[in-house]
């Protein structure tokens, strides 16, 4: 029995679900929001389902939510399960349908202040697809005992609609073309959703390396760039400053003793070749005579 158990938990892995599902909606600016993870999630589906602490939460999830599901059972006749539906394309899936309310139930660490964006576009979604109200139910499990938070979900306004519509229609363009979105510049990889991204990896794996070899002397480099930039912008100075005094010096090769100074000029002569016209190059060598 044990392996019959085994293998049927080996099966229930957190799945990769199309780009076009409700889940999987928003648009930038919100929060944990990253369509570069949306693209590899279709993409890179072996990054999903090889990352070990998702699918450990994930697992964890659902015993919670069947648990979850089961109390529902018992104290409501009206409970349905494993409905689908459609919104302008968008497969929607809720977790269950109690008394005609969606309830969509989110296991999590620690019960969220308000509802995360990503779980109200996808409720709102929902509400969508059924024409139904939408409760979210955060439920916390662990060694503190067991909390739940039951938070009423708006209907979407009509341009934040708009809002995700278009931005499924740039994560589908974009796939079709075969390509993939760049880094976002508001992620950062010490930060949500990077710091609990599949596809970390690909994003700041080498961000990492360097990391490991000049977290130590970053300080440093960014000294020296800073001098550097600095010395560039005197040298650019000092050159036109010398260039100002050379338009004063002769044109012709030889050497000239200016006072103390000898100044020993070459002219390479220029000319006419077949495609363009060569100036001529005029070099100078200036130097202090001893003793003078
Ligand atoms: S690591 Fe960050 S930037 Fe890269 S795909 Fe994941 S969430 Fe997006």
């Amino acid at each position: 029995m044990e392996d019959i158990i085994r293998k049927v938990l080996e099966r229930k892995k957190a799945k990769v679900f199309s780009p076009l599902t409700a889940s999987q909606c928003g648009y930038e600016g919100i929060q944990d929001y990253c369509r570069r993870k949306r693209v590899f999630d279709f993409y890179f589906k072996e990054n999903v389902e090889g990352f070990e602490p998702l699918q450990e939460i994930f697992l964890r999830g659902l015993f919670i939510e069947m648990a979850y599901i089961e109390i529902l059972r018992q104290e409501y006749k009206d409970v349905k399960t494993g409905i689908t539906g459609y919104y302008k394309g968008l497969k929607v899936d809720p977790d269950v349908i109690v008394n005609d309310k969606i309830v969509e139930i989110k296991s999590v660490s620690r019960i969220p202040e308000k509802v995360k964006e990503l779980h109200r576009i996808q409720a709102g979604i929902q509400m969508l697809a059924f024409n139904l109200k939408s409760e979210i139910h955060y439920v916390k499990v662990d060694s503190e005992g067991i909390d739940v938070k039951v938070y009423d979900v708006e209907p979407l306004k009509q341009e934040e609609i708009a809002k995700i519509l278009d931005e499924n229609k740039k994560v589908i363009e974009t796939i079709k073309k075969n390509e993939y979105p760049e880094i976002p510049q508001d992620k950062m990889p010490n930060k949500s959703p990077c710091s609990f991204c599949p596809h970390y990896h690909m994003c700041w794996q080498e961000q990492e390396q360097i990391n490991l070899t000049l977290s130590v002397e970053i300080d440093k480099y960014y000294e020296l760039r800073q001098r550097y930039k600095e010395l560039n912008r005197e040298v650019k100075d000092l050159k036109e400053e010398l260039e100002k005094w050379e338009k004063a010096f002769p044109k012709e090769s030889g050497r000239y003793l200016i006072g103390k100074y000898l100044l020993s000029v070459s002219v390479i002569k220029g000319g006419q070749e077949i495609k363009y016209i060569k100036p001529d190059i005029i070099r100078y060598h200036i130097k202090k005579e001893e003793g003078k």
